[in-house]
């Protein structure tokens, strides 16, 4: 069974044949233009997929709160104006005439870990993406835990500092404010305002600057303090760190060190692990929507 799966986000879409074992085929990805609008994005979206065929379902991962019971998009902020309320399910099963799903593009990139990459052998984990934001899924019995109203999982959110940074959602201290790779990099241009990005950063972290390794120390022990409270919260057998930043050698095994520094002696067989699909894992979560629960099955 082939899926047509689709990762939506401000400025791309990312589609791809995905089988029922993960194999990736026919990817491509196209300009999104989510600034000019939610319309603009499904136009160029179903510009896209019509140029698919021998598919049975259609998956979508989507920037975004999504309601997935519905098919539709909750809210979307300024990113894609006009996005809110969009029937993307309904829009799609009118036009291709198969079962269509749709999930947030961070539960959806979580699905896909849990489903085919890293969290794959793991019953009870965590997802946890550094990025510009923080972005997580629980997964308990291998199924992604989603909460009573389906939007679960807001690690990023988790009051680090209660007098600290104001946050996007508008209150004080999260921990994406002081975890994301974007806090890393806004910390460090306040020592050096010409830091141009996170890999500038850590060039010349490297080239042996002092001052940008405490910023780097200092990011790092934040980053471990959520972490270990998650972990001391949910007890999971692992816990699956994603994030273009983990690709810098050695930088979970900063962090597990922090880690476990952390932890109380009885959390400590939790095991930290990268996540293994890189930025294919939403389409391949949105894949995944249409495949049968492995939690049932073991
Ligand atoms: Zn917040």
């Amino acid at each position: 069974m082939n899926i047509l799966a689709a990762d939506i986000g401000g400025t791309s879409i990312k589609i791809a044949l995905v089988d029922e074992q993960g194999n990736i085929t026919r990817t491509q990805e196209v300009p999104s233009e989510g600034k000019r609008g939610g319309p603009q994005v499904m136009k160029n979206l179903k510009a896209a997929l019509d140029t698919y065929e021998g598919y049975e379902a259609i998956g979508i991962s989507s920037a975004g709160q999504v309601d997935s019971e519905k098919g539709m998009i909750r809210y979307a902020n300024e990113n894609i104006p006009g996005y809110t309320g969009m029937k993307i399910r309904e829009i799609l099963e009118e036009r291709y005439h198969v079962p269509v799903k749709v999930e947030n593009d961070v539960n959806a990139a979580a699905l896909g870990e849990a489903r085919f990459g890293a969290g794959k052998n793991y019953r009870d984990f965590l997802c946890v993406t550094l990025g510009t934001g923080v972005g997580g899924g629980i997964f308990i019995g291998h199924e992604l835990y989603k909460g009573a109203d389906g939007i679960a999982g807001e690690l990023g959110h988790l009051t680090l500092y209660p007098r600290g940074n104001r946050c996007g959602c508008g209150r004080l201290g999260c921990y994406e404010q002081y975890a994301s790779t974007k806090a890393l990099v806004q910390v460090a241009q306040g020592v050096d305002p010409s830091i141009s990005s996170g890999r500038d950063l850590f060039r010349r972290i490297e080239n042996g600057n002092p001052r940008l390794k405490e910023v780097l120390e200092s990011w790092l022990v934040d980053v471990a303090l959520g972490l270990s409270s998650l972990i001391h919260i949910f007890n999971p057998e692992a816990l699956i760190l994603g994030g273009g930043v983990l690709d810098r050698p050695g930088l979970l095994e900063d962090i597990e060190k922090k880690v476990r520094e952390n932890l109380m002696a009885s959390f400590q067989g939790v095991v930290l692990q990268k996540a293994a699909l890189g930025n294919h894992a939403g389409l391949m979560g949105a894949a995944s929507l249409h495949l049968p629960s492995e939690g049932a099955e073991a």
